[in-house]
């Protein structure tokens, strides 16, 4: 069975060093569901203060990273830099800075988990693209990896119209991408990849709609924006409880 998994993508809040560990210590203080993964991705600047505050049984995520080690490259985080500081974490591909999928395969090899992001936009689904789009974003990963390389991976699927509008989809249209998305990665990779790989939702996810969503076979958990800025996070981690 495929373990929960929540992922509070920060993006770039908070604005304060002060209101970043008001954030830490609400998680800090918090009964998380044992059962479930959960994960925090802080702007890079918070990244280190984060880790040496949050407790030990919730990881760390960057929320991009490069695809060389090291190098003139002003402004860039290395994979292996993140790795050397204990980061076990990187999203990549998020829509709002979807960029090339080389990235998975250099950030897998310095040893990290990559939280992958895929999903269409409005028009995409309205056009009755959807799932095309997503296999085709995918599609360019899938031919960069080695079988054994699909246990350090969480796709992340995250609809366009549903980041940062309250337009959360609904529980049977995340059903439906997931499974169809599973069925692509039963004969792109392997039946075994296809099951043991976990596919979480994200767009507009908040503790109210989080039970339902949750409630999904092939919901695996989420990855969360705004609402992962605010207590509430902490009844989303627990959806599944
Ligand atoms: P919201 O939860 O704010 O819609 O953002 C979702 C997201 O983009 C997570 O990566």
């Amino acid at each position: 069975t495929r373990q929960f998994f929540v992922g509070g993508n920060f993006k770039m809040n908070p604005v304060s060093r002060e209101a970043k560990r008001a954030l830490v210590k609400t998680l800090n203080d918090a009964t998380l569901d044992p059962q479930t993964e959960v994960v925090i991705a802080p702007p890079s600047l918070y990244l280190i203060p984060v880790l040496e505050l949050l407790r030990k049984d919730v990881k760390v995520s960057a929320q991009n990273c490069h695809t060389k080690t090291s190098g003139a490259f002003t402004g860039e985080t290395s994979p292996a830099q993140l790795a050397d500081a204990g980061i076990p974490y990187v999203i990549l591909g998020h829509s709002e800075r979807r960029t090339l999928f080389g990235k998975t395969r250099a950030a897998l090899d310095a040893g990290l988990r990559v939280i992958l992001c895929v999903g269409e936009t409005l028009a995409e689904r309205e056009g009755g693209r959807t799932q095309q789009v997503v296999e085709e974003q995918l599609q360019a990963v899938v031919a960069l990896l080695k079988p054994e390389d699909w246990s350090r991976i969480v796709i992340a699927y995250e609809p366009v119209w549903a980041i940062g509008t309250g337009k959360v989809a609904t529980s049977a249209q995340a059903q439906e991408v997931h499974a169809d998305t599973r069925k692509y990665l039963a004969s792109a990779v392997s039946p075994v990849v296809a099951e043991s790989t976990r596919i979480i939702y994200g767009g507009s996810v908040t503790a109210a709609n989080s039970k339902e969503l949750a409630g999904q076979p092939d919901v695996d958990g989420f990855l969360v924006g705004g609402a992962s800025l605010k207590p509430e996070f902490v009844n989303i981690v627990n959806a599944r409880a």
